[in-house]
């Protein structure tokens, strides 16, 4: 072949995210075409969506390419494509992490049981040809300095378009990154490289952690006539804005209203997703300190408590416990084996079911009870909640938010809220029976709230910095029993004056070991929302 008239390295690597993105991606756009064709989307997205899968590539590829090598890893691209293309056009099978871990402990026999003519095929033409054509034609070599300012232009492009694209279709995209993670994953070969990535930076970069006890020093009084029985509700995606508590307009909280309670105004999230702000507000490191990558080789305020002969239980309607529990005895309440009140979809206030037994068969001593609702996670807002509790009309039946207008996205939200309340006003009836043998307390906070259109945004999980206060801004209510008040000299009236101070997920941690009255270092009075009742 003759030299090639182009001596730009960017045209091989444009021309290869292009080749990629078309021909190693059916299953993604044949599965993003029905999921637009059910939803009753515009099967315009689809440009969309190839533009997304394109500028990621080539995004990734031109950086990965500003080096004389390039060539070779354009052949680990198209190898990688070819073999995601075709376990996924031929067994809908993804390539992630976990794939690749057992596709390493594979043996030659079990290997050989995949392969047939078609993966021949797909080999060939996805893999074979490509290559044969980029080592064949001859480029002009260039100086290494223009190598490097084509790529970097071109990755720059790339992200420039990506949040074009975006902010231009905002609604629809942010329903379609949060929610619609089952088309995601097919994305070729991206996946695949995202879970090479995964299990390098987990092999290479991460040396084993060892494990790190807190709070040694811990004392606590013997147990009394009284003992503590603690619930704490873990809430999900609930805005404190949206509570009638804090002032919202709508009377979102008929029942908590009639509650002795204090609502702080007030509370900011540890982060804006479940995965860092559930672990976050159980860890002693507080907001400030936290990090995942540490959490689960350290002990957390729960794993204290139990030292301490605090009997823990987590009853999880969520997804899971993030890591909080992975010493706890933990109870999976998203399944109707557990849960009775599923209708399909399991509903928080199934969690309350089976407790009158299993406080009765603990030992003398105290209870620390944490339920993990599904609370108000979208965008399917509307499902959250059974028939009677859909009061705040019209409200959206669908998740593809850009189909609804604000006031029935507001609506369906709002839905969720009056479920909430309904939910933690049982909570505390079912504390109120135990009045007489417990100091009972209920403790609810949300995990992060929810971007209801803020500046175009939808649901949560964007960067701290840039996330709206629904975001961020958290309900926090709490809750002492008659018995509690009394011994602990309460008094609510002094805590509702405080209710609009700042405070922040770092207060649950000091109001845990403040109620459970646990004596060690970790523990600081003015993060403790308990002792600031205490009459003084
Ligand atoms: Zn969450």
């Amino acid at each position: 072949m003759r030299k090639f008239s182009c001596s730009n390295s960017v045209f091989w690597v444009v021309a290869s995210a292009l080749f990629i993105t078309i021909f190693a991606n059916y299953t993604m756009f044949t599965k993003a075409n029905s999921w637009l064709l059910s939803s009753g989307t515009n099967q315009m997205y689809m440009v969309v969506l190839g533009l997304y899968q394109f500028l990621l590539l080539l995004f990734l590829m031109a950086l990965l390419t500003m080096h004389k090598w390039y060539k070779h890893v354009l052949v680990i691209f198209y190898l990688l494509a070819a073999i995601s293309a075709y376990f996924a056009d031929s067994y809908g099978v993804i390539i992630d992490k976990d794939m690749l871990i057992n596709a390493a402990e594979t043996n030659i026999a079990e290997a050989a049981g995949l392969l047939s003519w078609r993966v021949l095929i797909y080999i060939a033409a996805l893999f074979v040809f490509p290559v044969f054509v980029l080592y064949k034609v001859e480029i002009t070599p260039q100086t290494v300095g223009k190598r490097i300012f084509h790529h970097l232009s071109a990755a720059l492009l790339a992200v420039a378009s990506i949040a074009v694209i975006f902010l231009a279709t905002s609604a629809f995209s942010a329903s379609f990154f949060r929610e619609q993670k089952q088309i995601r994953v097919y994305s070729s070969p991206l996946s695949a490289l995202y879970a090479t990535y995964q299990i390098a930076n987990r092999t290479i970069f991460s040396p084993s952690q060892s494990f790190t006890r807190i709070g040694d020093d811990a004392v606590t009084s013997p147990p009394s006539d009284y003992p503590e029985l603690v619930i704490l509700v873990v809430g999900e995606t609930a805005r404190a804005d949206r509570f009638a508590l804090n002032g919202y307009r709508k009377n979102t909280n008929p029942l908590l209203s009639k509650e002795n309670v204090v609502s702080f105004t007030n509370a900011s999230a540890c982060g804006t997703s479940t995965a860092i702000s559930v672990p976050c507000m159980f860890s002693i490191d507080g907001k400030d300190k936290f990090d995942l990558s540490k959490f689960k080789s350290k002990e957390n305020v729960l794993d204290l408590a139990a030292k301490m002969g605090v009997s823990i239980l987590w009853r999880d309607n969520n997804s899971s416990a993030k890591g909080v529990a992975d010493r706890l005895p933990y109870e999976d309440f998203s399944t109707p084996k557990n849960n009775p009140v599923c209708d399909p979809e399991c509903r928080d206030i199934g969690m309350l079911k089976g407790l009158d037994e299993y406080i009765n068969k603990q030992k003398k001593g105290d209870i620390l009870i944490v339920l993990h609702q599904m609370g108000s996670h979208g965008p399917s807002y509307h499902e959250r909640v059974p028939e009677n509790f859909q009061k705040f009309k019209p409200f959206c039946k669908t998740n593809q938010l850009d189909k609804c207008t604000n006031e029935e996205i507001s609506n369906a939200y709002d839905n969720t809220i009056l479920y909430t309340d309904y939910f933690l006003s049982e909570v505390i009836k079912f504390l109120k029976k135990y009045d007489n043998r417990f100091e009972t307390s209920m403790f609810y906070i949300s995990d992060h709230g929810e971007s209801l259109g803020e500046y175009g945004m939808y649901l949560h999980g964007m960067p701290y910095s840039m996330a709206p206060k629904g975001v961020t801004n958290v309900p926090m209510i709490l809750w002492f029993g008659k018995e509690l008040i009394k011994t602990h000299n309460l008094d609510m009236d002094l805590l509702k004056r405080q209710r609009d101070k700042a405070i922040s997920h770092d207060e649950v941690v000091h109001s845990l070991l403040g109620m459970l009255e646990v004596q060690t270092e970790i523990y600081k009075k003015d993060k403790d929302l308990h002792f600031w009742a205490t009459k003084k």
